[in-house]
């Protein structure tokens, strides 16, 4: 039987959770490529998203668990799977003790900075311009000017197969762009709980205000992109590399290097996915080629 006539017979079951058929991912992505998923699920809660999972067909492809595509390329034939859109998860209330706060996986990292930040609470100022989700940013450990999740992560509460635990920040084993939940195959951030400090809104939203000028000042936030393309190497910035290799403005369709900011790739002018694919491997071949460094991928590259 077709995975997808089974699950649209159990999730009939549950008409409160949004499920739409052959969506475009480039509607969910901040590149603006990508194709149709076969399904994509909206759940609001914790518990729709344990439904909406558990009606997936076991014989299947494993379903694809998404923030807010702003760290994704997905490819322009579109996915065979079941998307689930966590956007629609975004319960943010305070923690069990005055210095912490609880986010559900989709709240946006700006909506939990801004409400640590009415509750004169410090810490996560360096997330409030990073475009993703809570669940995005633990499963990639997201960062920016020298904060990063693992500084005000307590733990996550998290789904794996069908149990669910809260794991600790040093459970999650966060390093460098990475995460155990990137690692392991069926397991999903569902909450997340910060661990914060007490400071003055005023001078929190000050902070977050300098961030986002030095944002726009050096990020070309014009143009569709997911941020930075490529990890940073050990010692070097990948932008500088790619700089000094001649390669800003290298353009393969409508995808192009940014002239901005060389660490960026952009969707400059109806590019597809796989122009950008284009763009990243030749970025690559081109580097090693002129400096012996391989770049790898900070962008994760659906297939
Ligand atoms: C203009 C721009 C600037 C950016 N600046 C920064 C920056 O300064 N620092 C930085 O670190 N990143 C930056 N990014 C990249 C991106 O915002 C981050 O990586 C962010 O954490 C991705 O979150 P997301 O919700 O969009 O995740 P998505 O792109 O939707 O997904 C990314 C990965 O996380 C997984 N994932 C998402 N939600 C969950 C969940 N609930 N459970 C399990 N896995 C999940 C997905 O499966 C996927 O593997 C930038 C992007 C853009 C477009």
């Amino acid at each position: 039987m077709d995975w997808k006539l089974e699950f649209d017979r159990k999730m009939s079951v549950f008409p409160e959770i949004k499920v739409l058929p052959d969506e475009p991912m480039k509607r969910h992505t901040s590149f603006r490529t990508g194709g149709p998923a076969a399904r994509m699920a909206f759940p609001k809660t914790a518990g729709e998203f344990l439904l909406t999972l558990s009606c997936a067909p076991e014989y299947g492809p494993e379903p694809f668990v998404m923030g807010s595509g702003t760290n994704l390329l997905a490819p322009d034939a579109g996915l065979d799977r079941l998307v689930v859109n966590t956007r629609e998860m975004r319960r943010l209330e305070p923690g069990p003790d005055p210095y912490t706060v609880c986010a559900g996986a989709g709240c946006s990292l700006r909506q939990a900075a801004e409400f640590a930040c009415a509750r004169g609470l410090t810490g996560l100022e360096f997330a409030h311009g990073i475009p993703g989700t809570v669940g995005g940013g633990v499963c990639m450990n997201a960062g920016a000017y020298d904060g990063e999740m693992s500084q005000v992560l307590s733990g996550a509460l998290v789904l794996s197969d069908t149990d669910i635990d809260y794991l600790s920040a040093d459970a999650l084993e966060l390093s460098y762009r990475h995460s155990i939940v990137m690692e392991q195959p069926r397991t999903y951030v569902l909450q997340a709980l910060f661990r914060l400090r007490p400071g003055a809104p005023a001078d929190i939203r000050a902070k977050m205000e300098t961030l986002m000028e030095r944002r726009k000042a050096s990020q070309p936030l014009d143009f569709p992109s997911a941020g930075s393309t490529f990890k940073r190497p050990a010692g070097h910035y990948a932008g500088t590399l790619i700089e000094q290799c001649g390669l800003k403005g290298l353009r393969v369709g409508g995808a192009e290097v940014s002239e901005k900011h060389a660490g960026f790739v952009i969707n400059r002018d109806g590019a597809t996915s796989a122009d950008i694919l284009a763009v990243i491997d030749e970025v690559r071949k081109r580097v090693r080629e002129q400096t012996g460094v391989e770049l790898e991928p900070e962008v994760r590259i659906l297939e």
